[in-house]
């Protein structure tokens, strides 16, 4: 590898900069597993109280193998990707019936444990067990492309880049150099424009000296997938109909009934099935998920039918529905979007009352 990282300046520079997150605080196993599952996508400033709340609730592997999912996932409400809180769950039980509720301190048993890829194992390893484990996060990668100048990356340079930091992970500090990577990335070589003028190992770096730092890495264009729907919003007896998906992307979530059609043509529809009291649509949101973005028209639906059976659409494979006390709306995990679209309905309930 011909990036050259100067260890002592980014460690002198973290000791002097470090931030002070409640996490870096008491770098229990459990904690370090939670915290990397967490801030994976998601910014540390979002991650804070989602993690304060979590181990306030869940202060022990034990004490979340207790939960139920639909808890756990009400934990994670806001922060998305799901499938890591499911996973953390799934872990949960795992580590309780097969390491004792502890987290194993050997790469290989890490990895067997629901959720912990390479990345958490290596983090968990060296920050919470002193292990000289390299981690490679987008940060990382980042620094050790810009000093390089190289301005794309294949899966190949990911084997070279472990190998490099191997060799230069400080023995007695492995995991304060890996969060000095981690912060660094964050704080001084960002992503867009980095800080270069601020820079502790401005001396090694090719892609400075070159005065290309900004344009590396080169930027990908995602394909983003755009969606209409409508979200329809029954109500009746003071109660909401939500649906659950059992499957796929966000199940275990409860969310609100869809259709993909021109919303005025579907309140024809219902209009006609239904014996309703009016209709009110609610502002437009957009839902945006891994690469996806759905346009969501709202629309409330008020009928003064009180034999709801008939109105509650078959569960199948893939959905099941419930009418659900408004009251109780917020013991239902749902994606942030939805709960939005909750709220701003509660809150226009109470007005018409
Ligand atoms: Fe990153 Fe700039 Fe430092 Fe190079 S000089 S490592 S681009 S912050």
């Amino acid at each position: 590898m011909t990036a050259k990282m100067d260890v002592t300046a980014l460690m002198e520079w973290f000791d002097r900069e470090k931030r002070d997150f409640p996490w870096s605080r008491d770098k229990t196993p459990y904690r370090v597993w939670i915290s990397e599952i967490m801030l994976q996508q998601t910014v540390a400033s979002t991650v804070i109280p989602y993690f304060e709340r979590w181990c306030r609730d869940y202060p022990g592997i034990k004490d979340l193998r207790e939960a139920s999912i639909e808890e756990v996932l009400s934990h994670w409400e806001g922060l998305g990707y799901y499938s890591r809180s499911r996973n953390i769950h799934k872990a949960a039980q795992y580590l309780m019936e097969n390491c004792g509720g502890e987290l194993p301190q050997t790469y290989g048993e890490l990895r067997k444990v629901p959720g912990i890829g390479d990345y958490t194992a290596r983090a968990v390893l060296s920050i919470a067990y002193g292990k000289p484990y390299p981690v490679l996060d987008a940060n990382v990668r980042r620094i050790l492309q810009r000093l390089e100048a190289k301005t794309d990356w294949q899966k190949a340079d990911d084997v070279r880049a472990l190998e490099y930091l191997s060799g230069i992970i400080p023995a007695g500090r492995p995991g304060d150099f890996n969060e000095a990577m981690m912060q660094f990335g964050q704080q001084v070589c960002t992503t867009g424009s980095p800080l270069c003028d601020k820079c502790p190992v401005q001396g090694n770096c090719l892609a400075f000296k070159k005065g290309i730092a900004a344009e590396i890495p080169a930027k990908k264009v995602k394909k983003i997938k755009m969606s209409e729907k409508t979200v329809l919003l029954f109500h009746s007896d003071g109660k909401i109909l939500l649906r659950k998906k059992k499957k796929g992307l966000f199940h275990d979530m409860w969310m609100l009934p869809t259709v993909e059609e021109d919303s005025c043509q579907r309140m024809e529809r219902i209009n006609n099935e239904w014996s309703i009291l009016h209709t009110r649509l609610l502002t437009q949101r957009n839902h945006f998920y891994t690469e996806n973005k759905d346009t969501l028209s709202p629309c409330l639906i008020t009928s003064d039918e009180i034999d709801l059976s008939h109105m509650t659409p078959g569960d199948d494979e893939n959905y099941e529905h419930k009418w659900v006390e408004i009251s109780e709306l917020d013991r239902y995990p749902c994606p942030s979007v939805y709960r939005k679209i909750l709220d701003e309905l509660i809150e226009g309930l109470k007005e018409i009352q």
